[in-house]
């Protein structure tokens, strides 16, 4: 694997967010936009209510969601247009918005398969533990993040994944096309 010299970069909750406290009002310092903030506890129940309203159909409507996110993160130009963005954008992401800390190995434009280490991933963290990857949000966004900034397709799936005891979520962006 070639490797892409990415500077690791972090970011401060207000390098992104700004509050009103006095309003009640959080917003995100690129286009001014409303966010609010969602607890791992509270991801895990609303996972837990998809997994048990729709049963195998939960995974797929995590990853349809994350899907439509991460595209929307590449449209905004809050994550993407080149490599080096894509990944400095995200790690700044993942730092500010508490996602956890993200890492690149390998080369997403010049390597068959690349990988992105989600350290401490947050969508892990008040999850029970499982025999298989359930990062099924976060592949979503990583795959729609990709599918709109690289002229290439890619497949993006989880290989390993701290709810199935793995040490890191990893995330394998195989190049299909
Ligand atoms: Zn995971």
């Amino acid at each position: 694997m070639s490797e892409l010299n990415v500077v690791e970069r972090s970011a401060r909750v207000t390098d992104f967010f700004e509050l009103d406290p006095d309003r009640g009002v959080l917003r995100n310092r690129f286009d001014k936009g409303r966010v609010f903030i969602l607890s791992a506890n509270a991801f895990r129940i609303i996972q837990e209510g998809l997994y048990e309203a729709y049963s195998t159909g939960g995974p797929a409507i995590l990853h349809q969601m994350g899907r439509s996110y991460g595209r929307a993160l590449a449209r905004n130009k809050i994550a993407g247009e080149t490599e080096v963005k894509f990944v400095t954008d995200l790690q700044m992401l993942g730092s500010a918005a508490g996602w956890g800390r993200i890492e690149l190995t390998g080369s997403i434009t010049s390597d068959k398969d690349s990988k992105l280490v989600f350290r401490n991933c947050v969508f892990c963290a008040a999850s029970p533990s499982s025999n298989k990857p359930e990062c099924y949000f976060l592949v979503g966004m990583v795959q729609g993040v990709s599918d709109e900034v690289f002229p290439n397709r890619f497949k993006a799936f989880e290989e390993n994944c701290m709810r199935k005891g793995d040490k890191n979520c990893e995330i394998i962006l195989h190049r299909t096309a």
